[in-house]
C-alpha cells in the first residue's frame, strides 16, 4: 500500500473513532506500520498536516463513506478488540448475510445465537443483513402462523438487531418456477411421477426411475400441468438430477418442487407448487447477493444443494459457516411451538410471552436484558460443537446488568405473624445495601403485627435473628428485643409489617405465587425491576394487580 494511502486511512479511523484526527495519532499509527517513513520525516509531516486537516473538514457521514470506500483488511483489526474470528473472505462494506426465520412461532432463545451472531458479523463489517421469512408452505406438523411475522421482528427489534429489508419467500414463487423451469431446458431437472414410496426406495437402492429419461418438451408440459392445477397434490414432484449413485443417499436426485394444496396464512390459495427451503435459498442466496451463511452445522445437505446449483447455472458461491446446536439446561422443559399455539388456542396460556415458550417476548416479560442476551450468545463464540448450558450462565450475564439497577424490598412468601416487645414506629432502609445512589425509603412498622417467613419462623423459633434494617431479636410468636447491635453470626430475616400489600410473581415454569410486600412496591412503574429478598430479581408487569414475573435468582 502507498504511504499516502496509509496516512489516508489512519486518519480517517483517528476521525471516526474521535471526531476530529490528530496529527500525532496519524503519524504514530503511520510510523508503526511503515517504520522506514522515519528517513523522510519531513516529508511526511506535511502530508499527514495535509490530509488531516482534509479530513477534517468532511462531515460524519462523507467520513464513513469513505472508510467503506477504502477496503482495507487493516481497516477491521484497528477498529475492534473482536471476540469473535473474521469471516472467510470477507470485504468491508460488501458483506450480504440474511436471517432466514421460519414464521411458526416467535424467536426464543435458541434462536438468538443465529440472530446475533448475523447481526454481529453484519455491523462488523458495515454490511447489509436482509430478514427472509423462509415461509414456503411449510408442514401439517409445523405450520406457519400469521402473528409470527410480527412476533419476530418484535423480537428483533427489542435485541437491537438491524435489518436493511425484508422479504418473504411467498412473495418469490413466481421466481422460483422460472429458475426451475430453466433447469428442466438444462436437462438437469424433470418431472418424478413416481409415489412417495418408490421414489424412498429408489433412492435407497440407487435406481433411476423411467421419469428421468423424459424429454425436455414432456417435462415442460408435465410442470406446466403441476402449476395449473392438472396434477393432484402427491402425484408429482421436479427433481434435480444430481446422481441416483451419490454415496449420500438423501443427496440423490433431490426434490425441487412439489404440490401442497393447503391454504398459506398469509398469500391465501394462490400458488399450489411450493419449492423446497434449499431450491429456493439457492436461487434467493444468488440473487439478493448473500456473501456469507451462518448455517447449524446439521444443514449440510442444504450447503451440498446449494452449491450443486450455483454450479449448474455458474453462479458466484457464498461462503459457509457453520456453528453448533445452543441449548438451556432448563429450557429441556420449554413448550415446542405447535404445542404452545394449541395451548393459546385452547385458552391454557395467555399467550406467546408465557415464560414456559422461552421466547423472546418471554424473556423481556421476565425482565431479561438484551445487552445480556447478546453478550451471552457472542462470549459462546463460533464454535461447530453443541453446547447445553445451564441457564444460570444466561442469568449471570443479565445479573451483572440489573443488580445495579433493581431496588430491593421486602415480601414474604408464606407469612406467620409475630409481634414485638419494643416500641418502634418507623425505619428508614436503603434500596439497596451496596449502592446508596438508589436512595432510601421508609417503612412503617407496627411492633403488633410483623410477618416473617413460617420457614425462617420454624427454623430459628426460640434463637438470636435480626430482622433486616431494624435489630436483634430473639425470634418468637412474642419475640423480644436483643440489642441495636446486629452481630455478623446472626442470620438476617426479611419481615413485612403493615401497611402491606398482596402481589403475584408469575415463576419460570407457569406457577403463580403469592407473597405480602411492603407497601412501596405501590411506587413502582411498569417494567421496573426489583430484588425481593430471598426470592430474586422480578420485573413488575401489571400495577393494577401488583403481578410480577420472576427473572432469576
Ligand atoms: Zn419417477
Amino acid at each position: 500500500m502507498k504511504i499516502e494511502d496509509v496516512i489516508l486511512k489512519y486518519a480517517l479511523l483517528n476521525a471516526k473513532q474521535y471526531g476530529k484526527a490528530s496529527e500525532d495519532a496519524v503519524i504514530k499509527k503511520v510510523l508503526a506500520e511503515i517504520p522506514e517513513a522515519k528517513r523522510e520525516m519531513k516529508l511526511l509531516l506535511e502530508e499527514v498536516k495535509k490530509v488531516v486537516s482534509k479530513v477534517n473538514s468532511l462531515s460524519k457521514e462523507e467520513i464513513e463513506k469513505m472508510i467503506s470506500g477504502l477496503n482495507i483488511s487493516e481497516i477491521k483489526k484497528e477498529e475492534r478488540k473482536e471476540l469473535l474470528p473474521e469471516l472467510p473472505e470477507a470485504e468491508y462494506g460488501k458483506v450480504v448475510m440474511r436471517l432466514a426465520p421460519f414464521p411458526s412461532g416467535p424467536l426464543h432463545i435458541g434462536n438468538a445465537r443465529m440472530v446475533l451472531l448475523n447481526d454481529y458479523y453484519v455491523k462488523r463489517y458495515n454490511g447489509k443483513l436482509i430478514l427472509f421469512f423462509d415461509d414456503t408452505i411449510g408442514s401439517e406438523e409445523k405450520p406457519i402462523d400469521k402473528d409470527a411475522y410480527d412476533l419476530i421482528k418484535d423480537g428483533l427489534d427489542w435485541l437491537g438487531v438491524k435489518y436493511h429489508e425484508v422479504l418473504f419467500k411467498s412473495d418469490r414463487l413466481e421466481i422460483y418456477y422460472k429458475y426451475a423451469e430453466e433447469l428442466i431446458k438444462m436437462g438437469k431437472a424433470y418431472v418424478c411421477t413416481c409415489s412417495k414410496e418408490e421414489i424412498q426406495k429408489n433412492r435407497r437402492l440407487g435406481i433411476e426411475c423411467s421419469c428421468r429419461n423424459r424429454s425436455i418438451e414432456e417435462n415442460l408440459s408435465l410442470f406446466k400441468e403441476m402449476l395449473d392445477g392438472k396434477i393432484p397434490e402427491g402425484k408429482a414432484v421436479v427433481r434435480l438430477k444430481t446422481d441416483m449413485k451419490h454415496p449420500n443417499p438423501a443427496f440423490r436426485d433431490r426434490v425441487l418442487l412439489r404440490i401442497c394444496e393447503r391454504e398459506h396464512p398469509r398469500i391465501g390459495k394462490k400458488y399450489r407448487v411450493w419449492p423446497m427451503l434449499e431450491f429456493s435459498w439457492a436461487i434467493d442466496d444468488y440473487l439478493i447477493g448473500t456473501t456469507h451463511i451462518l448455517r447449524g452445522k446439521e444443514l449440510v445437505i442444504e450447503d451440498m444443494m446449494e452449491e450443486y446449483i450455483w454450479d449448474i447455472f455458474g453462479w458466484r458461491k457464498a461462503k459457509f459457516i457453520h456453528y453448533g446446536l445452543l441449548r438451556l439446561k432448563e429450557e429441556g422443559a420449554k413448550l415446542s411451538k405447535s404445542k404452545t399455539r394449541k395451548m393459546i388456542e385452547r385458552g391454557e396460556i395467555k399467550g406467546w410471552d408465557d415464560p414456559r415458550t422461552w421466547s423472546l417476548q418471554s424473556l423481556r416479560k421476565r425482565g431479561f436484558q438484551p445487552e445480556a442476551i447478546r453478550n451471552f450468545v457472542l462470549k459462546l463464540g463460533l464454535s461447530e460443537a453443541d453446547v447445553t448450558l445451564p441457564t444460570e450462565i444466561l442469568y449471570a450475564e443479565n445479573r451483572k446488568i440489573i443488580d445495579k439497577i433493581a431496588k430491593r424490598y421486602f415480601a414474604v412468601l408464606n407469612p406467620i405473624k409475630i409481634k414485638l416487645d419494643y416500641k418502634i414506629q418507623k425505619i428508614s432502609i436503603r434500596y439497596h445495601p451496596d449502592f446508596p445512589e438508589l436512595g432510601l425509603r421508609e417503612i412503617s412498622v407496627d411492633p403488633e403485627e410483623i410477618y416473617v417467613e413460617k420457614e425462617d419462623f420454624e427454623k430459628m423459633r426460640g434463637k438470636n435473628v435480626a430482622l433486616i434494617g431494624m435489630f436483634t431479636i430473639k425470634l418468637d410468636e412474642i419475640s423480644s428485643f436483643v440489642s441495636n447491635e446486629v452481630p455478623q453470626e446472626v442470620p438476617k430475616i426479611h419481615w413485612v409489617s403493615i401497611p402491606n400489600v398482596r402481589i403475584k410473581i408469575i415463576m419460570p415454569n407457569g406457577n403463580e405465587k403469592e407473597a405480602l410486600a411492603e407497601v412501596s412496591v405501590k411506587e413502582l412503574k411498569e417494567g421496573d425491576l426489583v430484588q425481593f429478598y430471598r426470592v430474586g430479581f422480578c420485573r413488575l408487569d401489571d400495577k393494577k394487580t401488583l403481578t410480577f414475573y420472576f427473572t432469576h435468582k
